[in-house]
């Protein structure tokens, strides 16, 4: 039997499924044609992992109590009851004696159904009163305001207008791994006759496939763009009649940007000066250009300021009200949420402590944090595989007098530092309701199969922790149902009458349109500022971080080697890192003069460290990274290096982004030996 549904999975393309089901169980996951933008293709990982990951020897079926040491994965199975009883137990612990802010939920972004992702369960902490986590600044949050700064809330380019462009610059976008279908959207532009340009520190599979491929060093993004906007103004290209009637700021923006030149993007970049000018020259040439940025750009000290850089210069160039000019970001703005509603804002108690999620193994160390960390919640995140700085994250788990839970799907590195684990329902398994973050068309799910299990949904699970912490507001109420119909806002004409929980599935819904017309900047979409135009000053950011323009601020290497971790073409951030295939020891690709210098071969182990911690790695010896910058993708479990540690462990936590204090995955310095 195939039954349609619908990617869960931390990625922009929130691909339509169709489920092969024998015997309530997953037998097969394939692509479906109810969402138009996906049609029927998706990932390889998706495809071959995921019914492992539903049906595999990980699951969790049963609520769990340790009973070894943290982090040994010795547990005993408990029923329903006897786990609510004891977080009951341990956060009362907590609160009674500490208050409410002594419990934290530590949840990032695991399933992206509106109702897995933040409903019930924001419901159940705001009521409580516990503290709670600002995630964005450990991934996207920097690009998120970014954008905001220059447009506001309102919706970038969906990714399939850019059929009509012909000029793609890919910037620190790797879409074979990560944005799949933008690549189908690439080659129609090519075959038109148009041109794509890829930046990035690796030579990724696009880049074999591209006009121009600009292999930038990691974090001087800005530089690039700032001398591109210099460079363009002295040609006097600039589009000044769209600059007067749309853009804010320029004149400051430009007297920062004649600060850099040519010289500085061979220094600092490691580019050419052909390469420079043959891209100022098709940008300058281009009738209609894009823009896709992805979130490789903000993990460096100067993220924030790259991207703003990167997305100024088509506002300078005029390259925005028409079909395929505009930058391809944030078309996840154009849906109808109503996410207030759906967690229950009015519960948020008047001054709420917040803490940057990137902080949590800091706050976990502080003896002076007042009131303590006593309890912890982890969901929908394993911060383990995921957060910078991995060793301080472990010391703070291993704090004994910290109680912690946790719910996911299968047990990870982070479920097994949890005093009672709980097991979360994968989304095959309940009804959801899903927006995207990187397209445009709105999607409903029913299950395909019944719970594994005792697995709950998280909404059943902060449901039955609502009763039993005796919350018994109407707001605990609520079905699933009631929550996806609080998810959207139902009277929006584009939802064509039907209620959300409603929705068809079999097919997905436009929201990529406004009044019937396509979604364009400055035409059918105005910019959402304070000032109604592209805001290319941005007075909240030159308040809150001191850069109202974007700033370069350089890297300081204090070892011979750059190491960046970017996506997996294996695992989707850490999910599936259970994998066999993923368990093995991960690679780091090294460029064949570090490799001669080092005198060290293709294929044998190396121990890559810092003063944080040594992961073990497989040398792949390659010239798809620049001299003195490596490669090893994110993602993987402590199992996978004999250190018992993986790349996040080399990963500071100290160095921030320029804007929201985001993580900076990509200035890692390491030094590496063999093994
Ligand atoms: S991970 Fe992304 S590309 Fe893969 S199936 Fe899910 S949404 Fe599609």
């Amino acid at each position: 039997m195939k039954l349609p549904s619908v990617c869960p999975l931390d990625c922009p393309d929130t691909c339509s499924l169709s489920v092969t089901v024998e015997n309530a169980r997953i037998t097969k996951v394939a692509g479906s044609d109810a969402n138009p933008y996906t049609a029927s293709v998706i990932c390889n990982k998706v495809a071959r992992y995921y019914p492992d990951f539903v049906h595999g020897k990980s699951r969790l079926t049963r609520p769990l109590r340790r009973i070894g040491p943290r982090g040994s994965g010795r547990f005993e199975p408990i029923d329903w009851d006897t786990a609510l009883d004891l977080i009951h137990d341990g956060f009362s612990r907590a609160i009674d004696e500490y208050g409410p802010q002594s419990v934290l939920p530590f949840n990032y972004a695991g399933p992206h159904g509106e109702l897995a992702g933040g409903s019930m369960d924001r419901r159940f902490f705001y009521r409580m009163g516990a503290t709670m986590l600002d995630r964005g600044p450990l991934c996207g949050g920097v690009r998120g305001t970014a954008y905001s700064s220059l447009f506001g809330p309102a919706p970038g380019m969906p990714p399939e207008q850019a059929v009509n462009s012909d000029l793609v610059l890919v910037w620190g976008n790797n879409v074979t791994v990560s944005n799949l279908h933008l690549m189908r959207v690439l080659k129609q532009v090519r075959a038109a006759g148009g041109q794509v340009v890829v930046i990035d520190p690796k030579r990724i599979k696009l880049a074999e496939q591209c006009d121009l491929f600009l292999q930038i060093q990691p974090g001087t993004d800005v530089v690039l763009a700032l001398a591109l906007a210099a460079e363009l103004e002295r040609r006097q290209v600039l589009d000044m009649a769209f600059i007067d009637q749309w853009v804010a700021g320029a004149d400051l923006y430009l007297e920062q940007a004649r600060g850099f030149g040519v010289a500085d993007v061979e220094q600092a970049c490691g580019l050419t000066a052909v390469q420079f000018h043959m891209l100022a020259d098709w940008i300058a040439a281009a009738r209609n250009m894009a823009t896709s940025l992805g979130n490789g750009i903000e993990r460096g000290c100067s993220g924030g300021s790259g991207l703003r850089a990167a997305m100024a210069l088509n506002a300078l160039m005029g390259q925005h009200g028409r079909p395929g000019a505009g930058v391809v970001a944030k078309p996840g703005s154009a849906f109808p949420r109503t996410t207030a509603r759906l967690q229950g804002d009015h519960l948020k108690r008047p001054g709420t402590r917040v803490f940057n999620i990137v902080d949590v193994a800091e706050k976990l160390l502080d003896e002076t944090l007042d009131p303590p960390v006593k309890a912890l919640m982890i969901y929908n995140h394993n911060p383990v595989a995921t957060h910078p700085d991995q060793t301080a994250l472990l010391r703070g788990l291993e704090r004994e007098d910290l109680f912690i839970v946790g719910a996911d799907v299968v047990m990870t590195d982070s479920m097994a530092y949890c005093d009672v684990v709980l097991p979360a329902a994968s989304h095959f398994e309940y009804a959801d309701i899903y927006g995207a973050y990187g397209q445009t068309w709105l999607q409903r799910a029913d299950p395909v199969i019944p719970p594994v299990g005792d697995s709950l949904p998280n909404t059943e699970i902060f449901r039955r922790l609502a009763a039993r912490f005796g919350y018994d507001e109407p707001e605990f109420q609520d079905t699933d149902q009631d929550l996806m119909d609080q998810a959207m806002n139902g009277a929006d004409p584009r939802l064509e009458g039907i209620a959300p929980s409603a929705l068809p599935t079999d097919r997905a819904l436009d929201m990529g349109r406004r009044d019937g017309a396509p979604l364009i900047m400055c035409d059918t979409v105005l910019p959402a500022t304070p000032s109604g135009r592209i805001e290319l000053f941005s007075q909240d950011l030159e308040q809150r971080f001191g850069c109202g323009v974007p700033v370069y601020r350089p890297a300081k290497p204090d070892l011979p080697f750059t190491l960046i971790s970017p996506s997996s073409a294996k695992r989707t951030n850490t999910t599936f890192g259970g994998h066999a295939d993923s368990l093995g020891p991960e690679q780091v690709e090294m460029h064949p003069e570090d490799a001669e210098r080092l005198g060290l071969s293709d294929g044998e182990r190396v121990r890559v460290s810092n003063a944080r911690g040594a992961v073990e790695l497989v040398l792949s010896v390659t010239d798809a990274t620049r001299p003195g910058v490596l490669y090893s993708p994110k993602g993987t479990w402590r199992q996978s290096s004999a250190t018992g540690l993986t790349v996040n462990a080399l990963i500071p936590a100290d160095l921030r982004a320029d804007i929201e204090r985001g993580a900076v995955y990509n200035e890692t310095f390491v030094e590496v030996r063999r093994a």
